[in-house]
């Protein structure tokens, strides 16, 4: 079988990552037709936006994305790359997982996290009121005569919108991934005690999901909760669900535990489409020298393979990372013991690394 992916080397360091990436992904002997398709900053010169519309049409087409990261242009009016791409292809979940790896530097071991987040609505769904506007005051006076609350009209207002359908399929999203990646536990996170009615209608949502799925283990954390059971002993949590706002926080403390923005990948997913890629930006300081970490695209290439259903390619490739990254040897700055160690190698030179140790698991 030969996939059709869209590939995006996205720009600043992206195209180096994305070409190191490729070059692992075929060492694992599965093919692939990659339809290349540009994106960035050099773009917009030519298209008015960072995100070619030929981009989202490749990956309807093929229906996966492989990404390299993209550097939002300095400047009012500039739609960011990501948000365009969810918006369009209704991503509806951030995955995003964390593992820790014996030899990157960090304070906990055995980590081994996959956060979903909600991608559409809660705080972020862009319902938001500007202060001194008439639209303000009439929200204002709605509120007033709804619930009886003067609120001081100095003020701006962001609206908090959950609803059943988003939370159903992100949940079931979490359930339906731990089922196949034989993952024992789905947390639902939320602040259902003070927002009752919004994270309280996650929870109910949680709470009916759960039922479908018996052989998976279930449980809710209230999130203030959850941060400190994350920073104290992360290794009894497994799969985690969460709105929006939470999410976003939580994948970040989350790579944190794990030794950073080097090694962690993410993907968007939505009903018919995917894309895969690292959690970190352009890097642009660093671009055409070889230099920084391919890892987060790589895992991001496994995870990519999973959701192919190529299961094996893709632990294999992850066992080759680690066995890179064990070693320390050939591993970029950023996870040597000072970043100026002039030992680090560069960004092709892992992935030859990458490569030797996935002919020596074949
Ligand atoms: P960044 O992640 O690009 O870089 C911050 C710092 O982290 C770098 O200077 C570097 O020291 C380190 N770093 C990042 N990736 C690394 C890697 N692979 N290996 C080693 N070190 C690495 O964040 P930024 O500087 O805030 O953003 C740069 C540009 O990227 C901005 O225009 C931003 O909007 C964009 N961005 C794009 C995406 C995306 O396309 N998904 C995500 C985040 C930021």
């Amino acid at each position: 079988m030969v996939y059709d992916i869209t590939l995006i080397p996205g720009d600043g360091t992206g195209p180096e990552i994305t070409e190191a990436t490729k070059r692992v992904l075929e060492a694992t002997g599965i093919e692939f037709h990659w339809h290349i398709r540009q994106a960035g900053v050099s773009m917009v010169e030519k298209y008015g936006t960072v995100l070619p519309d030929n981009v989202i049409e490749s990956i309807r087409e093929t229906h996966v994305g492989l990404k390299g990261p993209i550097t939002t242009p300095v400047g009012k009016g500039f739609r960011s790359a990501n948000v365009a791409l969810r918006k369009s292809l209704d991503l509806y979940v951030n995955l995003r997982p964390a593992k820790s790896y014996p030899g990157l530097r960090s304070r906990y071991e055995h980590v081994d996290l996959i956060i979903c987040r909600e991608n559409t609505e809660d705080l972020y769904a862009g319902i938001e009121f500007q202060r001194g506007t008439p639209e303000m005051e009439e929200m204002l006076d709605f509120i007033r005569r709804v619930t009886g609350q003067k609120l001081s009209h100095d003020a701006a207002m962001s609206i908090k919108y959950i609803s059943v359908p988003a939370s159903r399929r992100v949940l079931r999203f979490a359930f339906e991934y731990a089922r196949a990646n034989k993952r024992r536990k789905v947390t639902a996170v939320h602040k259902a005690n003070i927002m009752r009615l919004s994270d309280g209608l996650f929870l109910q949502v949680a709470q009916e999901v759960a039922k479908e799925y018996p052989d998976i283990q279930f449980e809710d954390r209230v999130v203030d909760n959850m941060c400190m059971q994350l920073v104290q002993k992360p290794e009894q949590y497994d799969v985690l669900a969460l709105p929006n706002l939470y999410g976003d926080i939580l994948s970040d403390l989350s790579a944190g535990l794990i030794g950073g923005l080097g090694v962690a990948p993410g993907a968007n997913i939505g009903e018919k489409c995917a894309v895969f890629e690292p959690v970190h930006g352009s890097a642009p300081k660093y671009a055409g020298q070889n230099k920084v970490n391919p890892m987060a695209m790589m895992f991001s290439g496994a995870l990519m393979l999973r959701h192919l259903g190529e299961r094996a390619a893709a632990d294999r490739i992850e066992a080759a990372i680690a066995s890179v990254i064990a070693e320390g040897k050939y591993v970029t700055y950023d996870l040597k013991p000072r970043p100026d160690d002039p030992t680090a190698v560069g960004t092709s030179q892992v992935a030859d690394a990458v490569i030797a140790r996935l002919r020596e698991l074949s």
